[in-house]
């Protein structure tokens, strides 16, 4: 008998690709210093129902593209869904995933805009302080200083969109980030364990791969 999600789960399966010391993701900003850390030291495979949520998340996107393409939404013009992205400052160098995000142009106006997915809307009442990092670098490398960042609700394609002001001060604190980062695992330094010690965060510990590792090590930065 055909096992359809074991079918999914092949066709998406991924291999392990190790990370590079010194190449960053504007995705991570928000993320755990500590986790990201790990995933640079010892890179795990990422979990197999987890690649599903990427997916639809991919599909979305693809959604959106398509919703602004469309001659029924004549008010916004798409002037990019693959944008290209990558930076290097110093030792490091920031790329993006092309299909991040999406450049249009309202009323005379350039914007950014970056698709999230959510399974309840419901509970998003203001941006995450981490995609808003995301879109602060975006706007800061590209130039275009207006950006949208627009939650869609898988099962129901609803959504809810909060328009973000370039703030070069956050960009900064963003990419500073990843300076720390870089500085940690260039001297094989283990990050204090974030999520842990800022409210904020702790839903990341819920589903993170290294919560054995980061118990053992203790909630302290490794001296
Ligand atoms: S368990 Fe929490 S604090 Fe520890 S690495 Fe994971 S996300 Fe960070």
């Amino acid at each position: 008998m055909l096992d359809f999600n074991e079918m999914i789960g092949n066709f998406l399966r991924q291999e392990l690709r190790p990370k590079e010391i010194g190449r960053y993701y504007p995705s991570e900003a928000g993320s755990c210093m500590r986790k990201s850390w790990y995933s640079y030291k010892s890179p795990k495979e990422v979990d197999k129902e987890l690649i599903k949520v990427f997916e639809a998340g991919n599909m979305i996107h693809d959604f959106v593209v398509d919703v602004i393409k469309s001659e029924r939404n004549a008010e916004v013009e798409l002037l990019g869904a693959e944008v290209p992205f990558r930076f290097t400052e110093g030792e490091i160098t920031i790329s993006g995933r092309i299909d991040d995000i999406i450049l249009v142009k309202i009323a005379g106006k350039q914007y950014i805009v970056e698709v999230k997915s959510t399974s309840a809307l419901k509970y998003t009442k203001e941006p995450s302080e981490g995609h808003v990092m995301q879109l602060q670098i975006y706007m800061r490398q590209m130039g275009v200083h207006n950006g949208i960042i627009l939650y869609v609700e898988k099962n129901t394609l609803q959504s809810k969109w909060f328009e973000i002001e370039y703030d070069a001060q956050k960009a900064e604190h963003a990419l500073s980030r990843f300076r720390d980062l870089h500085s940690h695992l260039a001297e094989n330094r283990l990050p204090g364990a974030e999520a842990k010690l800022v409210g904020a965060m702790a839903w990341q510990c819920k589903s993170c791969q290294y919560a054995g590792e980061c118990a053992a090590a203790g909630l302290e930065e490794a001296q």
